[in-house]
């Protein structure tokens, strides 16, 4: 079914890195590992490319982006297909068929956005406007858990607003990756839309490389450090959309039965790979046996298996290394006490597969509270007063989104005023909107992304005055 798209992308060389199913194990196909040279001579394509399509206009550029959609959605099925394969997440539910519409859905969105800027001061005086102007070459660097939808997120705004991209995919996930940007490359005139796969030296040369006005970053806090330090000296721009550890707060009048689905794919969706994802549910003393028994009963009966079976929502982990790391945090837990309501064995069976786990009577200190799984365990914290729900849940690092829970949107809302997130959902979770600005807070990073503020972080402001 994808057959097609690796022999056009170049994938099928057995003398490149092969790339395996972390379902199956098997080979896929083989991705071709670009150099720094290979950077710098895509960088250069790009900056060459940049003022014709800056010139161009809003206009035709959306126009362009609209045409780009249509082109996804011309081989959704076979990306998809090459989505699960490769990044292991079912076709079903909210997974691989899913990324890939959002992909298309979310380039329209921005394609039709009104462009920020306007008159400032008017006031027969003076008159001050501002208008947002593009940087020039942009580095995306992203990560392997939703690849399609967080490039489409890096680009759609960048292109959108006149620069031209370069794109650095995971060394994990570079074949969907590379499908989708020699599929807008279809639509997009040569050079505004260029690729390197490779591994992080290919990040390090793209974060500090002299042409490149800004990057997104979607990836670990270290790398994002890495990053910002590596960029100093050309002072780029940055956006930071760093590592989360979501704390969801379930207030005592909500009926457990009535939102537990709600809350199992607001922290299982694709596997609990997600960035903003619940990774820690705190719940009210008088409803807990009751949350944690609906949660797991759930979690035993979610089909998991290889993302190529309809019927499976949960899959594999993407990697080895993330297995090793859930493993380890569900093995702490319950060596330190805590109760395994469900899962927590691991399958005997190719794959990187870990069974929906849910961890009740855990300390909130624990290590698989306290750091970021990015995986299917998590771990259900029992709090008797509020106000020690709201200072647990802010007592770390990150603080990219939050939730809160009640059958009283109020009540929900005034707990929500205290929590320290980037985006605190009131009754759901984890659920973006290409409207919405999304971005984190403290160690979460900087920046945001989506709407019109996703615009404004691609461009640079510019005032006139007089
Ligand atoms: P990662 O930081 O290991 O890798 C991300 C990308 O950075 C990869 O392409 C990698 O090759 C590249 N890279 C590695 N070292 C680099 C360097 N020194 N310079 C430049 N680039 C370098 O992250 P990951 O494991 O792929 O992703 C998982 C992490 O990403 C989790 O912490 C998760 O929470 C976070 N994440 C955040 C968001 C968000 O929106 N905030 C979204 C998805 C994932």
């Amino acid at each position: 079914m994808f057959s097609q798209l690796l022999e056009e992308i170049g994938a099928t060389d057995p003398t490149h890195r092969a790339i395996l199913d972390p379902a199956t194990e098997e080979i896929i196909a083989y991705a071709p590992e670009r150099s720094v040279a290979d950077v710098d001579a895509a960088v250069e394509k790009a900056r060459q490319a940049q003022k014709a399509w800056a010139g161009m206009g809003h206009a035709e550029r959306s126009r362009l982006l609209l045409a780009a959609a249509d082109a996804i959605d011309e081989q959704a099925e076979a990306l998809a297909q090459l989505l699960s394969r490769e990044n292991g997440k079912p076709l079903s539910g909210p997974n691989a068929r899913m990324e890939v519409a959002q992909s298309s859905e979310w380039l329209r969105a921005t394609a039709g956005f009104d462009t920020p800027g306007g008159v400032l001061v008017d006031d027969g005086k003076t008159r001050a406007t501002i208008s947002y102007e593009p940087i020039g070459v942009v580095g995306a660097i992203g990560p392997w858990n939703w690849p399609l939808m967080i490039t489409i997120w890096q680009i759609a705004p960048s292109l959108r607003m006149g620069n031209t991209v370069v794109v650095k995919p995971s060394e994990y996930t570079p074949l969907s990756v590379m499908s989708l940007v020699h599929i807008l490359n279809s639509v997009l005139p040569a050079g505004v839309l260029e690729v390197v796969p490779g591994g992080r030296e290919v990040g390090a040369r793209i974060s500090e490389h002299a042409d490149i006005g800004k990057i997104m970053f979607t990836g670990s806090i270290r790398t994002g450090r890495a990053i910002a330090a590596a960029s100093a000296d050309s002072l780029k721009r940055l956006t930071l959309e760093l590592g989360g550890n979501d704390a969801a707060i379930v207030l005592d009048d909500c009926d457990p039965k009535q939102i537990a689905e709600d809350i199992f794919w607001g922290a299982f969706i694709n596997t609990g790979q997600t960035c903003a994802a619940i990774k820690r549910l705190y719940v009210a003393d008088n409803i807990y046996e009751e949350m944690c028994g609906a949660l797991a009963e759930i979690a035993r009966n979610v089909p998991m298996g290889p993302g190529t079976d309809e019927n499976n929502l949960l899959g594999p982990l993407q990697n080895r290394q993330q297995y090793e790391i859930v493993a380890r945090l569900v093995d702490t837990a319950r060596n330190s006490g805590a109760n395994i309501l469900a899962g927590g064995e691991p399958v005997e069976a190719p794959g990187n597969f870990y069974p929906a786990t849910i961890v009740t009577d855990i300390e909130p200190d624990n290590a698989l509270v306290v750091e970021e799984q990015f995986g299917p365990a998590l771990p259900v914290i029992r709090y008797s007063s509020i106000d020690q729900a709201v200072e647990w849940a802010n007592s770390l690092e990150v603080g990219l989104g939050a939730s809160v829970w009640s059958a009283d949107r109020e009540r929900a809302l005034d707990v929500g005023r205290r929590v320290e997130a980037g985006t605190v959902w009131i009754n759901s979770h984890a659920v973006p909107d290409p409207r919405i600005p999304f971005g984190g807070i403290k160690q979460s990073g900087y920046g945001l992304e989506f709407g019109a503020e996703g615009l404004k972080g691609v461009a640079v402001p510019k005032v006139f005055n007089g």
